[in-house]
């Protein structure tokens, strides 16, 4: 019998340096919880409560029955591609032919595949926070930095042109802007982009990912602007976006980035080592969801007015609440709110509250409610309260938050 030898387990240095998604641990333990009998109201989870639409269902279901069960291109079936080109063309003014266009297994891949495309090491991406949680990960799988552009409640978490002006250097490879953001909702006016674009002209080397996935889930009189349809933005800008959120289909894993083919095919050289192409069922479906009609037809209006809806209780139930600071957020489906003023002060049996993170543990022991904390999306002043859930599971939580909140002081 040869000696057994000890294993080295030690991880690469680029894994050490990714934290695992603080969102995906929060909704892992509040199923836990549910699962073991706690009746947990969640309300961390970034998805939409609702099925996806029958037809686009029905879609995939047909693509099993037919057989189309196999590989598809890397860059997506020309099917799904041409549509989406014929998409960007009347919902966003984007001008893309097909292989401009590469289908992922959803909008993370794609915002990965580009930071990976282009990123050298010691390159800058810049993110302005509060930033969807996978994005400084991202840069560091690339071996870049993140360097992180602080933004204000007061601002409605808008990036401050004159800020990022003093932020970008020679090594700034990468701007990541999200609009409508998770997790905070803002929508960037149009005007601010057109500031933020005559900033981002001045630096040949900077190249801009621009997260639309919440696009169609937006508020009147808030209006989605495509970064890349404004002049000379086009050369420099990768479009991610995708079918989860808008069509209810996080599961179907289906997303997508367009841009120049220079930069689509380097993407897709990364894909095809990774992944190769989408499930080929999701994409029938996906056909199917873009051919729902301009930004999704009714059933996408349905969800997106019942969002609206969940919002104005939520916004609404906090003024009432005070002692947290709001900015009304006008897409997405996410309150990020500001409870500074509760930290410091002492609940009963748990001592003092001294950050969101314990907030959150206190509301989910007190509360019985799931919520995440800020810090994951950098900004520790601050928790996310995701309004994916039904209508009496907002004024339920909302109750539950009141009388667990009570026993601490506003300072
Ligand atoms: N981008 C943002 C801003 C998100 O909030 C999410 C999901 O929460 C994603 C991308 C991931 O989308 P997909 O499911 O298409 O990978």
């Amino acid at each position: 019998i040869s000696k057994q030898v000890e294993v080295d387990i030690s991880l690469s240095p680029r894994v050490n340096s990714v934290k695992p998604s603080k969102t995906i641990a929060m909704t892992d333990l509040a199923t836990a919880l549910v699962q073991a009998g706690v009746p947990v109201i969640r309300l961390a989870a970034g998805e939409p409560d609702f099925d996806t639409p029958t037809v686009v269902a029905e879609a995939g279901i047909n693509a099993i029955r037919e057989g189309y069960t196999r590989y598809t291109p890397n860059a997506g079936t020309l099917e799904l591609r041409t549509a989406i080109c014929h998409k960007l063309k009347e919902e966003n003014g984007l001008t893309y032919t097909p292989d401009q266009i590469l289908v992922s297994n959803g909008a993370k891949q794609s915002a990965l595949q580009a930071v990976l495309a282009v990123c050298s090491p010691g390159d800058e991406v810049i993110i302005p926070a509060p930033f969807y949680v996978s994005y400084p990960e991202m840069a560091r799988l690339a071996d870049a930095t993140p360097v992180i552009l602080p933004t204000l409640i007061s601002n409605n978490f808008l990036l401050d042109p004159e800020a990022l002006k003093s932020t970008i250097s020679e090594k700034s490879r990468v701007l990541i802007l999200c609009s409508p953001s998770n997790p905070t909702g803002s929508v960037y006016p149009k005007k601010l982009l057109e500031e933020i674009a005559d900033i981002v002209a001045k630096h040949p080397r900077l190249l801009v990912i621009c997260d639309e996935i919440y696009e169609h889930i937006i508020y009147s009189p808030a209006i989605h602007t495509s970064f890349a349809s404004l002049p000379g933005m086009w050369e420099r800008t990768f479009t991610v976006n995708g079918f989860s959120k808008a069509f209810a289909m996080t599961g179907w894993r289906l997303g997508y980035l367009a841009g120049p083919k220079h930069f689509v095919a380097a993407c897709g050289k990364i894909q095809s080592q990774a992944t190769s192409g989408a499930c080929s069922i999701s994409q029938k479906a996906g056909v199917a969801a873009l051919g729902l009609g301009y930004r999704g037809g009714e059933a996408v209006a349905k969800m997106v007015k019942e969002f609206e809806e969940r919002r104005d209780f939520l916004v609404e139930s906090f003024r009432e609440l005070g002692g947290v600071k709001i900015s009304e957020p006008q897409g997405a489906f996410y309150l990020f709110l500001d409870f500074s003023s509760y930290y410091g002060a002492e609940a009963e049996g748990y001592g003092i509250i001294k950050d969101s993170e314990s907030l959150c543990k206190y509301l989910l022991d007190k509360a019985q409610v799931a919520l995440v904390p800020g810090d994951a999306f950098g900004d520790d002043k601050c928790i996310r309260i995701s309004y994916a859930a039904s209508m009496s599971n907002l004024q339920a939580a909302m109750e539950r938050i009141k009388g667990a909140i009570v026993h601490l002081k506003a300072t």
